[in-house]
């Protein structure tokens, strides 16, 4: 079986080890130091302040953006969400659950993400951008600086679901001015599913979430947040993926961050100069390096999907929506090797 996909992807051997072990009881002093020392390293891996406050949540990715938007927002907010698919919708979906307002600036699939699609939202007073880095749904990468400045010159807070950008492109955290991150465990950290993380500057901290009244129990960020200074958590946390992220940290920063993002670029720029080779496209917006997104523009993403699978065991990412026939993703994340791409497009040729 090969995974191109975006999550779970598949798994170093160092990862499959860790899982491989027997988990400890965690209300320990030992347990405490594998926590601590994950948030001290993630902070410096997402390059932020060592004061930022870090809140990790056991559940996918999803819980962390719902633990954000219903602990930092409330009715008094007016919220910008940069909606560009499927993630940019769940953003969507959340404001509207938990009664914050928000206007959504809506971004659609063959354009790029750009200051005139911000005109007809200069004049409104915002408090905040909610904002998927990466569109996973449609492999647009936003351009940060963009949406940083746009957040500065309107004194807005900037939250970030970094989930499938967070060490396959570069990520500044602070250089970046954003205030919340968030990220998970199953994207480029190639780890089971099941932990997400959150981390914000004190100011974000302070402005937005201390001092509330709790809105839920088990997403309450404040309880992680005062829980961790002594390097634990409110629940029993996912104790195994905990153990598999400290290893894939120490792995990360021991190699250098930058050569993480590098090995990816490697693997995403081998395999778009091979697609450029046929008749394949690939959208014209700005890509990240976790995946390449391939348009049939004549239908028959699905049955390409199905045949990679039923007849090589390979899986591709298929899309959903209005792309479900039109649109593949190619994962570039986690233990993937140049030649699987080699072999990749010769079954894509195959197949078409
Ligand atoms: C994967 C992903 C998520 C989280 O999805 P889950 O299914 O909850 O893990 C959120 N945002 C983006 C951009 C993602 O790629």
């Amino acid at each position: 079986m090969k995974l191109f996909t975006v999550g779970p992807v598949e798994m170093y051997e160092h990862t499959l080890r860790e899982r491989g072990k027997q988990l400890p009881y965690f209300r320990t002093e030992q347990f405490s130091t594998v926590m601590m020392e994950i948030e001290e390293r993630l902070k410096r891996i997402m390059k932020t302040s060592s004061k930022s406050k870090c809140a990790i949540i056991t559940g996918s990715g999803s819980a962390a953006m719902e633990s954000v938007v219903s602990n930092s927002l409330d009715k008094n907010d007016n919220v910008l969400i940069i909606n560009g698919g499927s993630f940019g919708r769940r953003f969507v979906e959340l404001c509207e659950i938990y009664s914050i307002p928000f206007d959504e600036l809506i971004v659609p699939f063959d354009e790029q993400l750009s200051e005139k699609h911000f005109e007809s939202h200069k004049e409104i007073n915002y408090t905040a951008m909610l904002v998927n880095l990466h569109e996973t749904s449609t492999g647009q990468l936003y351009n940060i600086e963009l949406l940083s400045k746009f957040c500065k010159q309107h004194g807005m807070k900037l939250i970030v679901d970094a989930i499938s950008t967070f060490l396959s492109d570069e990520y500044d955290m602070d250089g970046n001015g954003i205030d919340c991150t968030i990220v998970s465990s199953q994207k480029a950290l190639a780890l089971a599913p099941g932990l997400s993380m959150i981390v914000m500057n004190q100011t974000f901290y302070k402005e937005k979430v201390e001092g509330k009244p709790p809105i839920n129990l088990y997403l309450n960020i404040q309880s992680h947040v005062e829980n961790l200074k002594r390097g634990q958590t409110p629940n029993t946390p996912a104790v195994g993926i905990c153990y598999e992220l400290l290893d894939m940290l120490r792995k990360i920063e021991k190699n250098g961050v930058e050569t993480k993002v590098q090995n990816t670029a490697i693997m995403a720029n081998h395999f778009r100069l091979l697609v450029s080779h046929t008749s394949i496209k690939i959208p014209e917006f700005t890509l990240s390096n976790t995946l390449t997104p391939l348009y049939f523009e004549n239908g028959g993403a699905r049955k390409i999907y199905d045949y990679l699978k039923n007849n090589y065991d390979i899986y591709v990412t298929p899309s959903g929506g209005d792309l479900s026939d039109k649109l593949l993703r190619i994962g570039h994340m986690g233990n993937v090797q140049i030649e699987y791409y080699d072999e990749l497009i010769k079954y894509l040729k195959e197949a078409l």
